[in-house]
């Protein structure tokens, strides 16, 4: 084999995590992401849960209407994030390269180490062995020639599952009378224009690949190759300088109309995307603003900048884009910065700085902050650090939504 790729996977992670941590909650339906009287989604339910056709993403309204007895909880973040990275700790001790791809997630390029597919197998073994042992969860691993095989082979025996796919005509034979959602980058939209089409399984594509090229140009091609089971992306190791962006948003548990209140989320946005950057030592280019209405229309408006790595700077730039958009309902706010590097542009700040164009920006950032604890009368500058925790973020927000 040319390559010999792992996929891990854990099972229903939040919720397993949880059950491990809370034994009551063991053989009930758990659904971890929203309460069902708030806005949101399903993040991550346990196999009980999946029984009455609850699923991952799914409205939370739904949810409840599917399972009213189920246990609903808040997800806890940053537990799952440390258990994380116990489990990519215990996974790329068998790999040359390794990519996360979520949290409890990882592409592992063992092909140096396995030598061939017996010790590929036995590879697998090791990692569900020790994933169970050490942190108490079970996974499910797929071993295949290629990425995509991989994390098909990692869901076909889920939950605790492997299964190998070692050539491109074992993936093929296994999938082709499947729907062509089988191949996960065949999105829903992507899948409606091919039923259009009259396409509908694996087989389909493979018999039709001009038709499906026509009707989605390169990611066409890409798809047709991927149901032929070619598929040469090597395993790459994830860094934070080759993210596009950096960003972090919020959803109302009621849409704002208010746009002043929006202004002074951003404050809070753009404070956690500096945060978040710094700590992987990158410096954003350019600044975006993304909003979703009331009507799930969703904007995003972005405007380079040489340098957006503080969060004064981040602000008031995502505030400009917000002056400049519609005015109604909005039910999501979102800031990122973009185009990131390792460099720091700071000449044309400089400049500014000299001529006394421009306070520094921790001091006019400190001036933001003092305006939100008038406005408030809550201490933002005390308690910044948790603000960057998903969930007191959230918290925040909904007070500040409560008290405009
Ligand atoms: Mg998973």
């Amino acid at each position: 084999m040319k390559q010999i790729i792992i996929h891990v996977d854990m099972d229903a992670f939040f919720a397993s995590v949880e059950i491990r941590d809370d034994p009551a909650l063991k053989g009930k339906p758990l659904i971890i992401g929203s309460l069902p009287r708030e806005r949101g989604v399903v993040a991550t339910c346990s196999y009980e849960a999946r029984r009455y056709g609850v699923r991952s993403g799914m409205n939370i309204k739904e949810a409840y209407r599917r399972c009213p007895q189920g246990v609903y909880m808040h997800p806890n973040i940053d537990k799952y994030r440390a258990v994380s990275r116990q489990l990519h700790e215990i996974w790329n001790v068998y790999a040359t390269a390794s990519e996360a791809v979520a949290l409890d997630e990882a592409y592992l390029d063992v092909t140096e180490k396995a030598g061939d597919l017996a010790g590929a197998r036995k590879i697998a073994h090791c990692i569900k062995k020790r994933t169970l042992e050490k942190l108490g969860l079970t996974c499910s691993v797929g071993v295949a020639y290629s990425k995509t095989a991989a994390k098909i082979a990692s869901e076909e025996k889920k939950p605790d599952g492997y299964y190998e796919i070692p050539t491109a005509e074992d993936f093929v034979s296994l999938i082709a009378d499947r729907d062509v959602r089988v191949l996960y980058t065949v999105g829903q939209m992507t899948a409606e224009k091919l039923r259009g089409a009259g396409i509908r399984t694996v087989r389909d594509i493979q018999n039709n690949t001009e038709t499906v090229i026509n009707l989605l140009g390169k990611q066409g091609g890409w798809i047709a190759n991927i149901a032929r089971g070619i598929d040469d992306r090597k395993v790459k190791p994830y860094k934070p300088e080759n993210a596009k962006s950096i960003s972090r948003e919020v959803t109302f548990q009621q849409d704002v109309e208010d746009f002043g209140l929006l202004k002074d989320v951003l404050i809070l946005l753009a404070f956690c995307v500096e945060k978040r950057a710094r700590r992987y030592g990158l410096h954003g280019h350019g600044v975006t603003l993304k909003l979703t209405y009331a009507d799930m229309k969703g904007i995003t408006r972005s405007r380079a900048k040489d340098s957006a790595e503080d969060a004064a700077t981040i602000y008031r730039e995502a505030a400009a884009l917000l002056d400049s958009v519609e005015q109604s309902p909005v039910r999501l706010v979102g800031v990122g910065v973009y185009n990131l590097s390792k460099e720091v542009n700071r000449q044309m700040d400089l400049f500014a700085f000299i001529d006394g164009e421009a306070g520094s920006p921790e001091e006019e950032f400190q001036t933001l902050l003092a305006a939100l604890q008038e406005k408030y009368h809550l201490d933002f500058a005390a308690h910044l650090e948790e603000i960057y925790h998903a969930e007191t973020l959230h918290k925040t927000v909904e007070y500040m939504r409560k008290h405009t």
